[in-house]
């Protein structure tokens, strides 16, 4: 007779997805349609058949704040990516860039994916969030497929909320 191994005795090393069970209610999501077009008064991101998008506002649009700055003003993010580990520290500078470039490039196409804040707290770890998941995935993949490592997306189930651990040691 052998005991069964528990599934988390698995080896914490490449990629792991998690849902994870939990009810957090996104008031970012918008419960009436907005009127077009619309402009966001704190970023200028225009709102014009159904999408936002970066560009002149038309004259006469309707203001508002878009979600992602909804987010940014209330300090709730939709995402949150932390990075550790030894080799972080030795590529600080690297991966920063890294984060930054992926940033401009989602945020170009998708306005509404941006970095909320990076924060280096004193022992190398470093926090990032975000105004959307998709741009915390990103950022995992990212940091995974150019420096390995070891990443991990917890999913809350049902929700807009991703929590991303990317770490690599050596
Ligand atoms: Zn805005």
């Amino acid at each position: 007779m052998t005991a069964h191994k528990k599934p988390q005795d698995h080896l914490r090393q490449g990629r792991h997805d998690r849902l994870i069970e939990e009810r957090v209610h996104d008031p970012y999501k918008p419960r009436k349609k907005l009127p077009e077009p619309s402009v966001c008064t704190a970023c200028g991101v225009v709102w014009q058949d159904g999408r936002w998008t970066w560009g002149q506002a038309p004259q006469g649009a309707h203001e508002t704040l878009c979600p992602a700055c909804q987010r940014i003003r209330d300090r709730v993010p939709a995402a949150f990516v932390a990075l550790q580990g030894a080799f972080l520290d030795k590529h600080k500078d690297e991966i920063l860039h890294l984060i930054r470039n992926a940033e401009e490039a989602e945020k170009a196409e998708h306005p509404m994916n941006r970095i909320m804040g990076l924060e280096t707290h004193e022992d190398g770890r470093i926090e990032i969030t975000t105004t959307d998941s998709h741009l915390a995935r990103v950022l995992g993949e990212k940091l995974h497929a150019a420096y390995k490592g070891e990443v991990d997306f917890e999913y809350t189930k049902g929700e807009d909320m991703l929590r991303v651990y990317w770490r690599r040691e050596s």
